[in-house]
C-alpha cells in the first residue's frame, strides 16, 4: 500500500475527463447496501441504476475489506485512478460505511482520485466531512427541478422514520438535492449531475435542468437514458433511442458540458470504462468479503 503524502492528479478521472478515458479506469466499491428512497425505475433486488446498469453487485463490503479488496485491484490493474461508490444503494442512507471507506482510501492511498454518487437525500450533513477527506468529485442524480415532473418518479422518500410520498416526497429530495449541491460546490468539490431520462415523464425537464444546475456551478451534466427493470413501476417505459439522448443532450449542452461517454456501470465495477473487468474480478470480491 503507498503512503506517500501527494495530491492526486484529478484530470486521470475518466468519467469527468473524456481524453483519459483509455488510459485511466475507476473502481466502484460496493460498501452501501441501503436506499433511502424508493426510485421507480430501480428494483434493488439487483443494483442501483443511479450510475448502473441492472446488473448484480456480486457482494457488499465493509470499510476494511474494501481496503484490502483495492489493493488486490491496484495490483490487478495498476490503471485505475479513481475509487467511487455508487450503490448498490446510496452512499449517505450508509453515511458510516461510505464515510469511513473514504477515509481509510485516503490514508493508505493519497495518489487516489475519490468519487462518490448519491441521491443527494441525506448528502448535505456530511459535506464538510466529505471535503475534508479529500474526496474531490461527487455525482447527484437529479432527475427534475420542477416537484411536479418529479413526484411521478419516486414511490416515497424516507427522512428518518417518516415516509414522504407523492409532491410532499419529490420536495423534500429537490430542497436536499439544492442544498447539497450548493455546499459541495461551496467546498470545491467537483460535481456532475445524473439525469435520469423517463419517456413521457421527465423528457421535457432535461433541458430546464441543466440550465438550473448551470446556475448552481454544476461542472458537468450526464444526461442518462433510463433502462427499464423487471419488477418496477417503469417496467414497459422504452428505453429512449440514441437519436433521442443525442437530442436532449445538445440541448442540455447549451448550459453544462456534456458527458456522453458514460457506460452506466455496475456498483462492483472495476477497470477502464470501455472494458470492464467485474466477471473477472468477482471471485476475488468475493473472497475479500469473507
Ligand atoms: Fe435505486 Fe439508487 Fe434510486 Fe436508491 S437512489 S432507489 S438505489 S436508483
Ligand atoms: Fe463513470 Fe458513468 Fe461508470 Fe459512473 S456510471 S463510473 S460516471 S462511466
Amino acid at each position: 500500500m503507498k503512503t506517500t503524502a501527494s495530491t492526486p492528479d484529478y484530470s486521470r478521472h475518466p468519467c469527468f475527463n473524456a481524453e483519459v478515458k483509455g488510459k485511466f479506469g475507476r473502481v466502484h466499491l460496493p460498501v452501501a447496501p441501503k436506499c433511502n428512497i424508493q426510485c421507480n425505475y430501480c428494483n434493488r433486488k439487483y443494483d442501483c441504476v443511479n450510475e448502473s446498469r441492472p446488473g448484480v453487485t456480486s457482494t457488499i463490503l465493509s470499510p476494511e475489506q474494501a481496503l484490502v479488496y483495492m489493493d488486490k485491484v491496484l495490483t490487478a490493474e495498476p490503471r485505475i485512478s479513481v475509487a467511487g461508490i455508487a450503490g448498490p444503494g446510496d452512499p449517505f442512507a450508509n453515511a458510516n460505511e461510505t464515510l469511513g471507506t473514504m477515509q481509510l482510501l485516503r490514508r493508505h492511498y493519497p495518489d487516489l482520485i475519490l468519487c462518490l454518487s448519491s441521491n443527494g437525500l441525506g448528502l448535505t450533513p456530511h459535506v464538510d466531512e466529505v471535503a475534508d477527506i479529500g474526496v474531490s468529485h461527487v455525482t447527484v442524480t437529479v432527475n427534475g427541478i420542477d416537484p411536479e415532473v418529479t413526484k411521478n418518479i419516486y414511490s416515497f422518500v424516507r427522512d428518518g422514520k417518516i415516509i414522504y410520498r407523492g409532491l410532499q416526497a419529490a420536495e423534500l429530495l429537490l430542497a436536499r438535492q439544492m442544498a447539497a449541491i450548493e455546499k459541495l460546490k461551496s467546498r470545491g468539490v467537483t460535481v456532475k449531475i445524473n439525469f435520469i431520462t423517463i419517456p413521457g415523464i421527465n423528457d421535457h425537464h432535461a433541458e430546464a435542468t441543466a440550465e438550473t444546475m448551470a446556475k448552481m456551478g454544476v461542472d458537468l451534466f450526464n444526461c442518462m437514458a433510463m433502462l427499464p427493470n423487471a419488477d418496477t413501476p417503469f417496467a414497459d417505459v422504452v428505453e429512449p433511442t440514441k437519436a433521442t439522448m443525442n437530442a436532449l443532450r445538445n440541448g442540455c449542452e447549451r448550459h453544462l458540458p456534456q458527458m456522453r461517454h458514460c457506460k452506466r456501470c455496475r456498483a462492483d465495477a472495476v477497470g477502464l470504462l470501455g472494458n470492464d473487468r467485474s466477471g473477472e474480478m468477482a471471485g476475488c470480491l468475493n473472497a475479500c468479503a469473507t
